[in-house]
């Protein structure tokens, strides 16, 4: 089978690492990728976005299944033009990509199918907003409708916090994204992440994690796109899982279906747990980044077998098979991350690291330069290990990251904190 997976981040490379495990692929490309993912696969210089592109890229190499990584190929509809062409693909439509592409959307789905989630209301005009967050009360929660990168979500505790974030998304600071607001009950509680393949009627669950968003140790400082992450999340015990598929996440793939805009893909439920009931936060349409990472080395090849049934609609009666182990992934950034960072410095001693089914680096801002290992984005790298205990798992993450020899990089030293 070839296999083209779209993307380029650390996620990209944990799915390239899981599906090359596997006998059944022959050829694998990965556009564009990065320095990594080129040590085990070949690397495609094309835009994931670019529909007739991908295309192009499919035709040219007798591609069989398309994998699509991130969130931005999906809601530009390329999964679409690949099921047009009749092209096996993983990912949802843009149709159904709007679970993650609009807050408002996915809180009326919520409404329609009575899955648990905060109360809420929509507003595109300031005044009325603010009228809403005064009578309210703080804390509360603002939103701007549409993707923003992180940046677009205000959890006030204060009403001039609200007020504050109201203005600002009003003003126009995130676009279009922000034409509509979201205004949301606070949740209290520990959040975590359950991830479930979806074929459009049936669901299989792939794990859960949580992951450290905020940069400094103890979860302190400015927001990232997540410093590491672990694998399983013990608070989303087996009985809150059910709990999940039962109220939450069958309830939305079926609307999604009466809908006429059925879910296929993963479905990565940002959920809030407090006193053993769980209310979904979020939904991704996508895998996390770096909680990808944790969930293939976990799943090793089986992960192929699993996608490829879901793209074919296939997943009624199918199980993933785990291990009792953990997995813990550590995210090396580059100095001055989220904020400015430079682009360029050399990593060695990559070389020397053994890598395996139990402990991999897995790239996600890298290039090749003449021979050598260079960073050329925020987060760089994702240490990534397994153990029979999630202590174990940490101690060889951390293991392999002193043995990183890259001055201009940092880490956090307490991933799995809150776990352990
Ligand atoms: P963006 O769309 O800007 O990329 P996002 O998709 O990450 O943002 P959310 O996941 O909805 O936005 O919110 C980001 C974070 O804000 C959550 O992970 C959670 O910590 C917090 N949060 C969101 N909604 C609530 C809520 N109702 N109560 C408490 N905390 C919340």
């Amino acid at each position: 089978m070839n296999i083209l997976i779209l993307g380029s981040g650390g996620r990209e490379h944990a799915l390239a690492w899981a599906v090359k495990q596997n006998p059944k692929c022959d050829r694998l490309i990965v556009a564009p990728g990065n320095a990594g993912i080129g040590q085990i696969a070949d690397l495609a210089q094309i835009d994931p976005c670019d529909a007739a592109a991908v295309l192009a890229c499919v035709a040219e190499n007798a591609i069989d299944f398309v994998i699509i990584g991130p969130e931005a190929p999906l809601a530009a509809g390329v999964a679409d033009a690949l099921r047009a062409a009749g092209v096996l693909t993983f990912g949802p439509s843009a149709a159904a990509a709007q679970l993650e592409a609009s807050k408002a959307f996915t809180k009326e789905v919520c409404d329609a199918c009575g899955a648990p989630t905060a109360a809420w209301a929509r507003f595109s005009a300031l005044d009325p907003a603010l009228d809403y967050v005064r009578a309210c009360g703080a804390p509360i929660v603002v939103k701007a409708d549409g993707l923003a990168a992180g940046k677009g979500v205000i959890v006030a505790m204060t009403l001039d916090e609200a007020e504050a974030g109201l203005r600002e998304i009003f003003g126009g600071a995130f676009g279009a994204a922000g034409a509509e607001v979201v205004i949301e009950e606070f949740m209290a509680g520990e959040e975590a992440s359950f991830f479930v393949l979806c074929d459009g009627k049936d669901v299989l669950p792939v794990g859960t994690a949580q992951d450290h968003k905020r940069v400094g140790e103890g979860d302190t400082g400015p927001n990232t796109g997540g410093m590491g992450a672990y694998s399983p999340a013990p608070v989303l015990s087996a009985a809150l899982q059910e709990q999940v598929l039962d109220q939450i996440i069958r309830p939305t793939v079926a609307e999604m279906a009466a809908r006429g805009t059925p879910f296929q893909g993963v479905l990565y439920a940002g959920l809030m747990i407090d006193q053993d009931r769980a209310r979904l936060v979020e939904y991704n349409v996508r895998f996390g980044d770096p909680e990808c990472q944790v969930l293939m080395l976990r799943l090793g090849a089986q992960a192929l077998d699993l996608l490829q049934a879901c793209a074919e609609g296939r997943l009624a009666g199918l199980s993933a098979t785990w291990a009792e182990d953990h997995a813990l992934t550590v995210v090396m950034a580059a100095k001055g991350y989220p904020g400015a960072y430079q682009k360029g410095s050399e990593i060695n001693g990559l070389d020397a690291l053994a890598e395996s089914s139990a402990q991999m680096v897995f790239h996600a801002g890298t290039a090749l330069k003449e021979g050598r290992i260079i960073a050329t984005g925020g987060r760089v790298l994702n240490v990534t290990a397994r153990g029979a205990s999630l202590q174990e798992a940490q101690e060889r993450a951390y293991q392999m990251v002193d043995a990183i020899d890259w001055p201009e990089g940092f880490c956090r030293r307490d991933i799995g904190w809150r776990a352990l």
